[in-house]
Parts: C-alpha cells; structure tokens; sequence
C-alpha cells in the first residue's frame, strides 16, 4: 500500500453505496429510503470531516433512474433524508451530484469524471492535490486516479464485494474497513 499524507486534503469525495450506506446485493438499488441502511459510523465519520473544515462531498452512480426504478424525486427525496439524519448528528454533506445514466450514455458515470467537473465549478478551490476520494467500487478509485487524487477503498462486507474488489484495493492509495476507519487513520481525525 501507498500510503498518504493527508495534511493537504481539504475537500472528500464521498461515494454512497458502500460507504454511507449498506450496498444492496448486485443488481439492486437503493429506490425508497426505506432500503437505506446507515453502515456504523458513517455519519460520525462525516461529522468529524466538517469539524476538521474539510469540505464533503457525495458523488454517486445512480443507474437506477435510467432503469426505470426510481425517479429523480425519489432520489433526492432519499438525499433529503441523509441530510436530515445527519444534521441529528451535527453533519451534512456540502453538495452531493449524482449520475442518473446508463453505462456508455454521459460523461458524468463513474470511473469518467464529469461530476467531479460539476463539483469543481461549485469549489473552484478544490484540485487534485487537495482532495482524496473515498470509494468501494474500482470505479471510484479509476476516477481518482485519473484526476491524480489519492483515493481510499472501502473493503465491503465480503459477501456484498463487486468483481474489481482486488484491482481497487491494489490502485487505492490506502484501504480501510469503513469510512470511519479511512478518516481516522488515513484522515487523522480521531474523535
Ligand atoms: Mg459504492
Ligand atoms: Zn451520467
């Protein structure tokens, strides 16, 4: 493993499923809040993120809309919550941009980087050598590394692992159990 020096990072790329929130099993989405299952410590690893300064920020794949199975309203209905929920904890998430695509459709689906581009217009200030992206899909560690951000990998619960586990975790600067785990070590931000 690489390693990283995090005393330059001051904006987090955060994935959602896998790292906030419990991933489905392959082949299913998140479409109602109801399915939305908070992994332990996600929103105190946030919290600690905004006491740091650090600017967070979600950027997620949701195919789902493209699919059919959700609509945008329900998506953002389901941020609407995050949010809620992590305000009860003294968090937030400062912008959160989502891809609605199918594969091979836009610009913006993970591992190509157009939200990433949307954020940048948001945080002028943000580059690649001020951010790190946190991820448990090969997707999110491609698009780091093609930003030339560093980037953490989630290792998911074994059963839940997507094909590219192995690959990311050898691309990624570091690897952690959850975010809580990456933000304290990789992070240093110990309670
Ligand atoms: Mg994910
Ligand atoms: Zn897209």
């Amino acid at each position: 493993m690489k390693g990283m020096d995090h005393s330059l990072v001051r904006y987090v790329f955060l994935d959602r499923d896998g790292v906030l929130n419990r991933k489905m099993p392959e082949g299913a989405y998140v479409s109602d809040w109801a399915q939305f299952q908070w992994l332990a410590g996600a929103d105190e690893a946030i919290a600690r993120m905004n006491r740091a300064g650090l600017t967070v920020i979600l950027v997620t794949n949701q195919r789902g809309i493209a699919l059919g199975l959700y609509t945008h309203a329900q998506l953002e209905h389901i941020h609407a919550n995050i949010q809620r929920h992590l305000a009860r904890h003294g968090a937030r998430l400062d912008a959160v941009y989502y891809c609605p695509h199918n594969h091979g459709e836009c610009h913006c689906r993970k591992p190509d980087i157009g939200l990433f581009e949307q954020a940048f217009k948001q945080f002028p200030q943000a580059n690649a050598q001020n951010s790190v992206v946190i991820g448990d899909s090969l997707s999110d560690i491609r698009a780091g590394r093609r930003l030339g951000m560093k980037t953490v990998f989630i290792q998911g619960e074994a059963d839940r692992q997507k094909a590219g586990s192995a690959a990311a975790a050898e691309l990624a600067d570091a690897v952690a159990g959850s975010l809580l785990q990456a933000v304290e070590i990789h992070l240093g931000l110990v309670a």
